[in-house]
């Protein structure tokens, strides 16, 4: 009797007894299970055999394998790195203690009516090839992480049918799908299995750089959009999609930075707001300057987007966002944070533009600055003319105001005589101001106007 040298995924040996002078354990000398009942017996033989905290199937091909309402990790977590499978048929089966699939290749392969639960369940770098979806009726409960990163799934009909997710963590990154559909619907406590759809409930999701071309849709099951998990739809080009689609989606902790997002359609969606605007949550997480090219690229593509559906009031929120990433990213990159900060709030277009009409978006703002204006310098123009008593008159005020609207207009010349203009510098900085706010005013107006 010997000890089996079989290198199961860790590096280390199998160390399963073996027979008389057998390099291999039983289980190990065939490397394979059948779908005959001599695997079946082996395979639980084995389990019995080996002392690992886990069944480590790596490396085994199986063959026309059908099993049902079985626990092939026989109490334990169950490791299949690598594995091969062929025309397997997994029905009822339980992974009660987490499972690994890492890097294993499915043919013609699907699990039906399975539950997968432990700590995590990874399908990392798997290749699934078949033309019917690979998980029906599945649950996914893992406590801590479902993970398909990296995956490859071939085959035209969809990936996903009746899919059930609770975890804390779900990674979809860079995983490449060619089926027609993916549908993912977020759900709140009840367990949903519908139709061709991935439903998840979860603290985090990662789509990051998903490579797909279809139909693409993301959707919340409850009309109150309830709580939004962390979403990661970063680096994915959604205008490469027959379609991508966001229904009633809470996208108050979605990401998305570097996607393509001129074509998504987003229908009754939630996005986070500040101050009465909305904002990405990118933004909203990320105080660090040295991502702002990328949010400036998340901006001008949703403004594009909400230009091109006809939703000016959004648009015009996201215009707004785009401004105030680049006046914030003036100087940037010098180390003079004086320098900088005079930049940013006086020494630039950009905070004049927001301070006279919230870049363009404000109308209202304009309209309160010209009545500031007009109002400032009645007040100064009383007070050179050193025409207020106390109680101030209530005719010489009027006289006040009238002299600011008369240079407001171009008009005091006519109506007043350069004794009653006491300083000309002032007029000439009314005159300036008001030519810089008037035109702010009137394009804000036709802003609002066109839409
Ligand atoms: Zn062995």
């Amino acid at each position: 009797m010997g000890e089996c040298i079989w290198e199961l995924s860790d590096g280390l040996p199998c160390g399963a007894p073996t027979e008389a002078t057998n390099r291999w354990c039983p289980f190990h000398r065939a490397r394979h299970i059948g779908g005959d009942g001599d695997s079946q017996r082996r395979l639980k033989n084995y389990a019995a055999a080996t002392n690992r905290s886990f069944l480590d199937l790596s490396f085994v091909r199986f063959e026309r394998v059908l099993t049902t309402d079985l626990d092939l990790g026989y109490g334990r977590p169950v490791k299949f790195v690598a594995a091969t499978f062929n025309h397997c048929q997994f029905i009822g089966l339980q992974f009660k203690h987490g499972s690994t699939f890492d890097k294993a290749t499915f043919e013609n392969t699907f699990f039906k009516n399975c539950v997968f639960e432990g700590k995590a369940v990874s399908f990392n770098e798997c290749v699934f090839n078949g033309d019917r979806p690979v998980f029906t009726h599945v649950s996914f409960l893992p406590k801590v992480e479902l993970s398909f990163a990296g995956a490859i799934f071939h085959g035209a009909t969809g990936t996903f049918d009746e899919v059930y997710c609770r975890t804390k963590k779900v990674d979809l990154g860079q995983c490449s799908i060619s089926a027609d559909r993916l549908l993912i619907m977020i759900c709140d406590e009840v367990k949903h299995f519908i139709p061709h759809q991935l439903s998840i409930n979860a603290d985090q999701i990662s789509f990051v750089d998903l490579r797909f071309e279809s139909h693409f849709e993301y959707i919340n099951n409850s009309k109150a959009l309830g709580q939004a998990p962390i979403v990661l739809f970063s680096r994915i080009n959604f205008s490469r999609l027959k379609s991508a689609v966001f229904i009633n989606a809470n996208l108050e902790r979605a990401r998305f930075t570097y996607s393509v997002l001129s074509k998504v359609d987003f229908i009754n969606v939630r996005w986070p707001q500040k101050k009465n605007r909305l904002i990405v949550y990118d933004e909203l997480s990320n105080v660090d300057d040295t991502e702002s090219g990328d949010l400036l690229y998340t901006y001008s593509q949703l403004k594009k987007n909400y230009e091109e559906n006809r939703a000016y009031e959004q648009a015009g929120d996201w215009h707004y966002r785009e401004m105030e990433i680049r006046r914030r990213n003036l100087s940037a990159a010098s180390g003079n944070k004086l320098w900088r900060w005079l930049r940013r709030n006086f020494l630039s277009l950009y905070p004049w533009y927001k301070l006279f009409s919230g870049y363009g978006e404000s109308y209202g703002r304009s309209l309160s600055w010209i009545v500031v204006i007009w109002a400032a310098f009645a007040i100064v123009y009383n007070c050179i003319n050193q025409a207020l008593t106390w109680p101030p008159s209530v005719s010489l005020i009027q006289e006040g105001f009238a002299l600011s609207a008369a240079v407001m207009t171009l008009q005091y010349k006519g109506l007043y005589s350069a004794g009653q203009l006491q300083c000309p510098q002032l007029i000439v900085l009314q005159i300036l101001l008001t030519a810089t706010v008037l035109p702010l005013f009137l394009l804000a107006l036709r802003r609002r106007f066109k839409r």
